[in-house]
């Protein structure tokens, strides 16, 4: 027989072996501890081994793990549906659950080419996207990603390429500054329309605060107001992808609401039930779901596990622990502290080009040459390198994708768990600039 072999992230490297969490920490079998400074893949918002959860989770268990949606609702999923409508202010009054921030995407595509189709306008079936994003691995919604190395050896399987800049300050893609600019990266999105045809688009996606595929990449202030402008002049849907910005992450329930823009059409992930059980789902406006009430009544996707009474359960008491502990309401101050000690270490290093982000979703872009901002060399894999340090040091950060053609520049991302403490911040800074001295 020959040996079992899991396939991880890199087949011919070995991975420490986790024993447990605990808070922001995690320790592998051999006894050692590293700060989940990233919370995962920005996913464990409140920390590890929370005991009110746990419990969540064994109370649903008991009385029923699973049931199929098209046979029975169950409380926690109804409560869960009425929590985030209410955290929308009710402007996201519908809700469908799905197992993963991938297939959120997917069913938002659906949801805005039937919204349309169900008034007879079913040549709108385009849904634009950015370059420098990320929406999902599977083919509609890696179609829409503008994240060359992972669609680069699928391109035959995919149907789209993005289309519009991303709203990338740093590296302005027009090769100017805000405000002087008048936000023409915004306004690429009306030339593209307008070339394409109105009359073929169905919806425009975008995540808030870009994260893998740009290093929490942040639009200037009047950017999204300006593509919502553009999106309603359309007809086009606007499609905010929240799978990493929602849930507080960067300070607000959801990360739209830094901006006075309401989307159509909202998708989340990760945080949703901040990692203790796989849940997400795709959050519409009434207007949305109005054509589809009035037509064929069925929303055109599902999976087996959609809207599961086990991972509802727990999403419920993760969203209810973050109101009780007013763990939202910390976010940005939290952030801000870590950012200032960035910017201080920015100073006194030589390789930080730019410090970006809201709350707890922090982008660190590394650079040969602060004055230039020209990358590192493709070779010496400083990202990659810096992420190995970190984690030999005891401390996880995230990798992410930067640089003008998003390949060829090299970006972390810091987004510790919201429970995090003033020493614990201190203890993870401390780490990050250990390991940035030691790479230089
Ligand atoms: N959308 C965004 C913004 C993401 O960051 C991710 C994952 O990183 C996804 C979608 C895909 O989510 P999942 O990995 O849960 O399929």
């Amino acid at each position: 027989m020959p040996q079992s072999r899991l396939i991880k992230p890199l087949l011919d490297q070995e991975y420490p072996m986790i024993s447990h969490g605990k808070g922001i920490y995690l320790y592998d079998q051999n006894g050692k501890r590293y700060i989940d400074g990233s919370s995962g893949a920005v996913t464990a918002s409140i920390g590890h081994g929370v005991d009110e959860i746990i419990e969540a989770m064994n109370e649903q268990a008991k009385k029923v793990a699973f049931v199929y949606r098209s046979q029975f609702t169950s409380e926690p999923a109804e409560q869960l549906a009425d929590t985030l409508c209410r955290l929308s202010d009710g402007h996201l009054p519908w809700t469908f659950f799905v197992n993963s921030g991938t297939e959120a995407t997917e069913t938002a595509m659906k949801m805005a080419i039937q919204h349309w189709q169900e008034q007879g306008r079913g040549t709108k079936t385009k849904i634009l996207s950015r370059w420098m994003s990320y929406h999902g691995i599977t083919v509609g919604a890696l179609s829409m990603s503008g994240h060359p190395l992972r669609r680069m050896r699928f391109v035959p399987l995919l149907e789209e390429y993005p289309s519009i800049s991303p709203p990338y300050c740093y590296r302005c893609p027009h090769k100017s500054s805000y405000p002087s600019c008048q936000l023409a990266c915004a306004s690429e999105l009306e030339r593209v329309i307008k070339r394409i045809g109105a009359q073929y688009i169905a919806a425009f996606i975008a995540e808030p605060i870009v994260g893998a595929a740009g290093g929490a990449l942040t639009p200037p202030d009047g950017y999204y107001e300006k593509i919502q402008e553009i999106c309603e002049k359309h007809d086009v849907l606007f499609i905010m992808d929240e799978v990493m910005t929602g849930n507080g992450r960067t300070g607000t329930h959801f990360g739209y609401q830094h901006w006075n823009v309401k989307p159509d059409i909202v998708t989340l992930g990760k945080g949703l039930s901040a990692g203790y059980s796989p849940i997400a789902a795709t959050l519409a406006s009434q207007k949305v779901i109005d054509p589809i009430l009035s037509g064929t009544k069925v929303v055109m996707s599902g999976h087996t596990f959609s809207g599961n009474p086990l991972s509802a359960a727990v999403s419920m008491a993760v969203l209810s622990y973050l109101e009780r502990h007013k763990l939202v309401d910390q976010v940005e101050e939290k952030g801000k502290r870590l950012k200032q000690k960035l910017k201080r270490l920015q100073g006194e290093t030589s390789m930080i080009g730019d410090i970006r982000g809201k709350g707890l979703l922090i982008g660190v872009e590394l650079v040969q040459n602060t004055l230039t901002k020209q990358p590192f060399e493709r070779h010496l894999n400083v990202m990659s390198r810096l992420v190995e340090k970190a984690q030999r040091n005891g401390l996880l950060i995230y990798p992410a994708a930067a640089g003008e053609d998003g390949i060829d520049g090299d970006a972390v991302i810091l987004s510790p768990p919201f429970i995090i403490s003033d020493d614990e911040m201190d203890e993870l800074f401390n780490l990050f600039s250990l390991s940035i001295k030691e790479l230089e």
